[in-house]
């Protein structure tokens, strides 16, 4: 019998907010949920509830104060000026919320959950966790709307549970700062970040390399879906190759996409859908995880067609009637959210936007490709 897909959510992504003003006012993972079951995609068998991850859980990786913490400011609604500072909380864009404690405890629960369901399986196994991807979460403070990290806790979940080796390829926006400095000195974990370059964490030159086990590939703004194509074809894949990873974990933030108003990258979710495919073929399990993305219309249907590619499900052309009803219900407070285009609403993919692909990029990926074959033994070196 297959194993999965499994489908990782929860209500509690429906019900809470960071705030009317913050760029996560909109709703994600629930709309996803609301998109692939009006669109017949969501069999209850493959649906999994989220658990929310114990404090015990959560110590793995972060820090006993900063989850007191968290936990304390969920249950009183306040928080001491003097705590708020020294955690990073209820300031630079992470602000003390009614579910602080809860909501990101229930992304990482979910990761940690994917974590289990991966240990257990046969090969072939995937599962998708919408919610997850707050690779910002640093040890003892929030950072970047991450107050946790569920990447790092399920990375470590994999790892403990005696996986020998993960590739992770992270395609937000933002490089993938929380994990990168989380896993900079382990050999098992072998990281590729694809970002915008001069971009808030200001971290992922291509120079870092950790102990050989970090590839980091910043892109200039406009980036475009034949640049991602080379990328993925000259350099994820073949790193992928070489490695004969055990599990590889994807990071799909939806940010990056033309449509998202946080960065200057021009990707159609197309691409992300073809290096997702791609990236399915190249381990035996596969982890699938959500992360940035500030469009609510753009993440939604990103994200939906994310659990169509796991599936092998080839989107409509035009989405059927209680599909498009669940994003015309969507409303968005910047000025796209307006007048948005009808496309937001009756289809799924997004016009692709092919281009050339610049000699920056062809440069980078050439010297960087350079190492791929000499990765694994840099890293048989460092154990
Ligand atoms: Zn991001």
């Amino acid at each position: 019998m297959a194993f999965g897909p499994f489908f990782i959510g929860s209500d509690i992504y429906r019900s809470s907010s960071y705030g009317a003003k913050h760029p996560l006012a909109i709703p994600r993972v629930s709309t996803v949920i609301d998109l692939v079951r009006a669109l017949g995609w969501l069999d209850p068998v493959a649906y999994v509830e989220s658990p929310k991850a114990t404090p015990a859980e959560l110590l793995r990786f972060h820090g006993a104060d900063y989850v007191a913490a968290l936990q304390r400011a969920e249950a009183e609604q306040h928080i001491a000026p003097e705590t708020a500072r020294r955690f990073n909380i209820d300031c630079n864009g992470n602000p003390l919320f009614r579910e602080i404690f809860s909501r990101p405890a229930t992304a990482c629960g979910g990761s940690l959950k994917a974590a289990d369901l991966l240990l257990a399986a046969a090969d072939g196994a995937v599962v998708y966790n919408p919610a997850g991807g707050t690779h910002h979460g640093r040890r003892d403070r929030a950072s970047g709307f991450c107050y946790l990290n569920d990447p790092v806790l399920a990375m470590l979940r994999l790892l403990d549970g005696g996986i020998a080796r993960i590739y992770y390829v992270d395609l937000d926006a933002h490089h993938c700062d929380g994990v990168a400095d989380a896993f900079a000195a382990d050999p098992r974990v072998v990281m590729l970040s694809v970002h915008e370059t001069a971009r808030w964490p200001y971290t992922g030159a291509a120079a870092e390399e950790g102990c050989g086990n970090i590839v980091n590939v910043p892109v200039p703004a406009g980036f475009n879906d034949s640049e991602l194509e080379h990328i993925l074809d000259a350099l994820i894949l073949p790193l992928g190759a070489a490695l004969a990873p055990e599990i590889v974990v994807v990071q799909c933030g939806a940010d990056a996409l033309a449509d998202d108003p946080l960065s200057k990258l021009a990707l159609s979710n197309n691409a992300l859908w073809h290096a997702l495919a791609a990236l399915k073929r190249l381990a035996p399990r596969l982890l699938v995880l959500g992360g940035g993305g500030y469009n609510p219309w753009s993440v939604a249907r990103c994200w939906a067609g994310n659990w169509a590619v796991l599936n092998g499900i080839a989107p409509p052309e035009a989405l059927p009637a209680a599909a498009e009803a669940v994003l015309r219900a969507l409303s968005w407070s910047r000025s796209a959210g307006r007048n948005p285009p009808e496309r937001w609403f009756n289809t799924l993919a997004d016009p692709p936007h092919r281009g050339a692909v610049r000699a920056e990029i062809r440069d980078l990926v050439a010297r960087l490709a350079a190492r791929v074959h000499i990765v694994p033994d840099i890293l048989a070196e460092a154990v």
